[in-house]
């Protein structure tokens, strides 16, 4: 092939986009709609063979559909301006959340005046007070998410409601390695419940009974393929194109754009939005730099049951100073048994158990302690998931940032809960991060 026909039969194989979007994660997708409401081409592309991203499922042959743990949503949620179709799929639910406390109990979330503070017994009481007393006298500076936790309820209640042992358990490491601005983000209603004047006011509201703003939904009872299926249909239609299962090989500039280079084509674009993993986008623009920034494995298994529940609520945290789970979700509570059995699905933190078969051993031995499930448990299944959430060790918010300001540097506008290395706990907060991403100049 001489040069001529070698070069035009390339640039025929290159597809042109006015933007990349990388990863169909609720971030991406927000970027889709937002790029092609502009008018602009959008192309998105993703590893992994499905849309909505880390929103994943798995159904048994037995019927019964689990997910790793996103699960609850809001009619109100910014995500319905950009996908109002979304809507009529969502199951309405009345979700309510327990917790089981160190003292083996099954109690409010996230704290309770009765069990956690009363059930001290009067010296425990005036402990309580004594160490809210002393931290706020002298435990005034903080550097880390324990001091600020201690700050607020002092250092007893914070052992005594296995606080400090949760935190560990959501965030993978103990609370004094905690960054102290996430802290301040994120457990900010650590500081509500502390405040006398607070609580005042939240007991009133109760009374008053405004109702709630918004309505609770669940995932379809299919799963996710229902719900993301219809917003990418209506997506395609206005000329955005999809690319799963893609393998990105290489992104690199070319002429005023960039080049991305697919195992199976190359695609172009003036503008890049990654909300991949920051050391993914880092190995696709080669740029020499390998962030190390760590994340939480989260273990997820799918349990049936047939038998006597020791607890009502369909979500139960564990606060108890024992187990490696953090929280297991009753689907069967929200869309019914299926085969007579009920059945659930238990968050584990990767890190004392590293497999799916310790996490197993684990949960049943202390789900038996504590009376959780008495009758017929059975294992259907289980998934490990990579990048679940940021780990907020101190100095990573700082190290995510300085990456981010390389990558921008190359031309990648790195966003999302991956991408922007941030802890978004709802598909909200990531739809309004996008839209905010997207509109800064
Ligand atoms: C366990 C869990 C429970 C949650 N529960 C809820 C809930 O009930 N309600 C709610 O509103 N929100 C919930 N969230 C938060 C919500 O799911 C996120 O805000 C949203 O999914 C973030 O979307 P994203 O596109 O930014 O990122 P993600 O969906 O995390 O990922 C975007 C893309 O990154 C790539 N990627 C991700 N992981 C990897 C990997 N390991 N290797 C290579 N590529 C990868 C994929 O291409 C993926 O499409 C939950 C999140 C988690 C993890």
């Amino acid at each position: 092939m001489d040069d001529v026909s070698h070069h035009s039969s390339r640039m025929s194989a290159v597809q042109q986009f006015d933007v990349i979007v990388l990863g169909a994660g609720i971030s991406g997708l927000v970027a889709a709609s937002i790029f092609s409401a502009e008018g602009k081409r959008v192309v998105v592309v993703d590893e992994y063979d499905h849309v909505g991203g880390n929103h994943i499922d798995w159904t048994s042959d037995e019927g019964y559909t689990f997910d790793v743990g996103s699960l609850i949503f809001q009619d109100d949620s910014p995500l319905l301006r950009h996908f109002p179709e979304l809507l009529e799929h969502y199951v309405p639910i009345k979700p309510s959340w327990g917790r089981l406390n160190p003292q083996g109990k099954i109690t409010v979330y996230p704290i309770s005046i009765r069990d956690d503070i009363l059930g001290a017994g009067p010296i425990g009481v005036i402990r309580i007070f004594a160490s809210v007393l002393r931290a706020r006298l002298f435990c005034r500076r903080m550097e880390n998410a324990r001091d600020f936790a201690r700050y607020w309820i002092g250092a007893y209640l914070l052992h005594r409601s296995g606080l400090a042992t949760y935190m560990r358990r959501f965030y993978g490491i103990d609370a004094e390695e905690i960054d102290l601005d996430l802290a301040r983000k994120r457990m900010l209603w650590i500081a509500e419940y502390a405040s006398l004047i607070n609580l005042l006011r939240r007991s009133l509201r109760h009374k008053r009974k405004t109702g709630p703003k918004n309505r609770q939904m669940a995932r379809p009872k299919k799963g996710f393929g229902v719900l993301y299926g219809s917003s990418v249909s209506r997506l395609e239609n206005c000329g955005v194109v999809f690319k799963l299962s893609a393998h990105s090989r290489q992104l690199h500039k070319a002429g005023s754009g960039y080049e991305l280079v697919l195992d199976d084509g190359t695609l172009s674009a003036n503008r890049i939005i990654s909300t991949v993993p920051i050391n993914v986008a880092e190995r696709i623009c080669g740029n020499g730099q390998a962030s190390a920034l760590k994340t939480i494995t989260l273990i997820t298994l799918y349990f049936s049951f047939a038998g006597e529940r020791g607890f009502s609520q369909p979500i139960i945290y564990n606060f108890s100073h024992d187990g490696s789970w953090k929280r297991l979700t009753v689907y069967s509570d929200f869309y019914g048994r299926a085969a007579e059995r009920e059945y659930f699905a238990v968050e584990v933190i990767a890190g004392a158990v590293t497999s799916s078969e310790q996490a197993e051993v684990d949960f049943r031995k202390h789900a038996c302690a504590n009376g959780l499930f008495r009758g017929d448990l059975k294992l259907e299944g289980s998934h490990v998931l990579a990048n679940a959430y940021p780990i907020y060790s101190k100095g990573a918010a700082q190290s995510a940032a300085e990456a981010i300001a390389r990558l921008k540097g190359f031309g990648i506008e790195s966003i999302g809960r991956q991408g922007g290395f941030n802890y978004q706990p709802t598909a909200r907060v990531s739809t309004i991060d996008v839209e905010n991403a997207i509109a800064a100049p």
